[in-house]
């Protein structure tokens, strides 16, 4: 098999997919294999709380966001995008960047593109979008389950829809009683397919996206992840 470490792949990839797709998982795996900095939308919203140049808008933004539960505003994930890349330009001491979480709106899609334009990495942008059906999404986060003795987490996948018991210590598994169908179906309809049509229909316009099935098995979908990052 041929050595992806010797192609060259695009530096800068957004994960993007409705909730339960495993978009997290896929960007993970890519980034430990390839070496890019991993940066998810929540990760970088819990570092504000701990970053000297954060404004006192942003702390405001990290207030709201966990204390109201309220969305983050596109000109605030913009904004640490920007700032990863900045980083990323300066150092250097990755491959590249995985965003996760990061492009939600087309407004955010938009905005990031045109910065990527003025730092000239825009060609050397990927949109990785990780595709399951809106009633897939709703039984992935209903119906995964959580190990009594150990706490592992069974994601609802072709993979493990059939355990009985816990892969790693045999223990019984139970439903995760946060998981509720109303709060689930809201989430859907805020991040699922059809909010993602206006992200996926700009990105295919530029040229940048690459639409994976996601409900193939995690090894399957982490080989297509692979070629679709390759220059
Ligand atoms: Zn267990």
């Amino acid at each position: 098999m041929a050595n992806f470490k010797d192609k060259i792949m695009k530096k800068i990839l957004f994960f993007v997919g409705p909730p339960g797709s495993g978009k997290g998982t896929q960007a993970k795996k890519i980034a430990e294999k390839y070496h890019y900095r991993h940066v998810s939308t929540g990760d970088m919203i819990r570092s504000i709380a701990i970053d000297p140049d954060a404004t006192p808008e942003e702390k405001q933004i990290l207030h709201d966001v966990n204390f109201a539960g309220q969305l983050a505003p596109d000109w605030f994930i913009c904004g640490l995008v920007f700032r990863a890349v900045e980083k990323f330009i300066k150092e250097r001491n990755y491959h590249g960047i995985v965003f996760d979480g990061a492009v939600r709106t087309l407004e955010q899609a938009e905005r990031i593109n045109q910065y990527l334009e003025t730092k000239d990495l825009n060609r050397d942008t990927t949109a990785v979008a990780i595709v399951i059906s809106d009633e897939e999404s709703f039984n992935r986060l209903t119906k995964r389950r959580i190990c009594g003795e150990c706490r592992e987490i069974i994601p609802w996948l072709k993979e493990t829809m059939k355990l009985n018991e816990c892969p790693k210590c045999g223990g019984a598994l139970k439903s995760r009683p946060d998981d509720k169908e109303e709060t689930i179906k809201a989430r859907i309809i805020e991040q699922g397919n059809r909010a993602l049509a206006p992200i996926l229909d700009y990105y295919s316009r530029l040229g940048i996206v690459k639409i994976i099935d996601g409900e193939q098995k995690i090894e399957k979908v982490a080989g297509e992840v692979e070629k679709a990052v390759v220059k």
